[in-house]
């Protein structure tokens, strides 16, 4: 263990636990007694040099790609979010291109940690460890994938949509390069959360997958299952029974001393089925365990930093609804709260900590219910 970890955050910002997740969206809800704008999730590049066949934006994956917006105005519609307290950087892969990185990442850590504004950068962290270096004295949350338990995993999950034929020597290297960055950046004192799906592939092999990430000294292990939707949408799904099986499973085994995160779940405190009652009364009564709320639409925005166009979500199934460049964030934001589809979703359960479904959610379980007129049972 390193004891003066070079990258550890400074004194003054309060430590990310699951007492203090300013990503949930019921933070703001409560304190605002509505749904507010508190983060923003920026679009930074659609290059990667992966393919997950799970990937939420595969089909908006590309190989060249145009100027980002100037930062100025970038810089300026975050200015106007008064009560902004987080933002996220995805992809593709934000760490890509050198470019990227120096003139816009890190740019964007700047600036939120000079507003005291906490930070998240989604990466598959497998390049060279510079690049992160470059970003970490900034960073709050590194967030990874980890759905493996070997190379072969790795390279099944990883590289089986790139279009041409990756070696399974070259992406064995690859993962070892992942795994020893990941511990790298969690020794020199960076918050990494690890992000596993409950899938197909993962539902049986969770409990190992979650015996690596202790192993990697991530900080957080974040649990979602997957919804085969766009890209993914031709991979096998697997029941309600599985997922709640392998939650269980996970709960039992798990080391109680790491975070565990659970968010996107298609079980809630008004569910009908005594069973999903009973794992949603234990996942609330676990110790280190949460269940995030989802943020997309509720707390937060998607921007693309190339068109300056504002989703609800990087999932671009839905289109988007204003643009940056001749919008403030909060009016564009204002206007998706009156969007029938956010309606549709806009219950609130305080008893239960719940603010409703993910619209995919809703979308792929409960097509028919109506949750505003559903009411906890818990
Ligand atoms: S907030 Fe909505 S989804 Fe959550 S328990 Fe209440 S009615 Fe159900």
């Amino acid at each position: 263990m390193n004891l003066s970890p070079r990258f550890a955050p400074p004194a003054e910002l309060a430590p990310l636990t699951p007492e203090y997740d300013p990503w949930d969206p019921i933070r703001s809800l409560q304190r605002f007694g509505r749904h507010a704008l508190t983060s923003v999730e920026f679009t930074v590049t659609h290059l990667c040099n992966m393919r997950c066949e799970h990937c939420a934006v595969g089909d908006s994956l590309t190989m060249t790609e145009l100027p980002h917006l100037p930062m100025e105005l970038i810089l300026r519609r975050l200015d106007e979010v008064e009560n902004l307290e987080t933002i996220s950087l995805t992809g593709g892969e934000p760490t890509f291109r050198l470019e990227t990185v120096r003139d816009i990442l890190v740019p964007l850590l700047k600036y939120a940690r000079s507003r005291g504004i906490r930070s998240q950068l989604n990466s598959n962290v497998t390049l060279d460890y510079a690049r992160y270096e470059m970003l970490a004295p900034y960073l709050d949350v590194m967030h990874i994938s980890f759905n493996y338990t070997e190379a072969a995993d790795f390279h099944a999950v990883g590289f089986a949509r790139t279009g041409r034929n990756v070696g399974s020597a070259a992406t064995a290297r690859m993962y070892e390069r992942m795994m020893e960055n990941a511990r790298r950046l969690a020794d020199d004192g960076v918050f990494v959360s690890a992000e596993s799906m409950i899938n197909y592939r993962t539902h049986e092999k969770m409990n190992e997958i979650h015996r690596m990430i202790v192993e990697m000294g991530c900080r957080r292990h974040e649990v979602h299952p997957m919804y085969p939707s766009s890209f993914a949408s031709g991979l096998p799904v697997i029941t309600r029974e599985q997922m709640m099986d392998a939650i269980h499973s996970l709960l039992d085994s798990r080391d109680k001393d790491l975070w565990m995160l659970f968010g996107t779940l298609p079980f809630f405190a008004c569910g009908r089925d005594d069973k999903e009652l009973a794992l949603v009364r234990r996942l609330g009564s676990e110790p280190n365990v949460t269940v995030r709320g989802d943020p997309d639409g509720r707390n937060r925005v998607n921007v693309n930093l190339f068109s300056g166009d504002v989703y609800v979500t990087d999932f671009a199934a839905i289109p988007p609804f204003g643009n940056i460049k001749s919008e403030k964030l909060g009016d564009v934001f204002a206007k998706w709260q009156e969007h029938p589809m956010q309606k549709m979703v806009a219950c609130h359960c305080p008893s239960a900590g719940c603010c409703g479904p993910n619209l995919l959610v809703k979308d792929m379980y409960f097509k028919d219910v109506d949750f505003t007129r559903r009411h906890s049972l818990i």
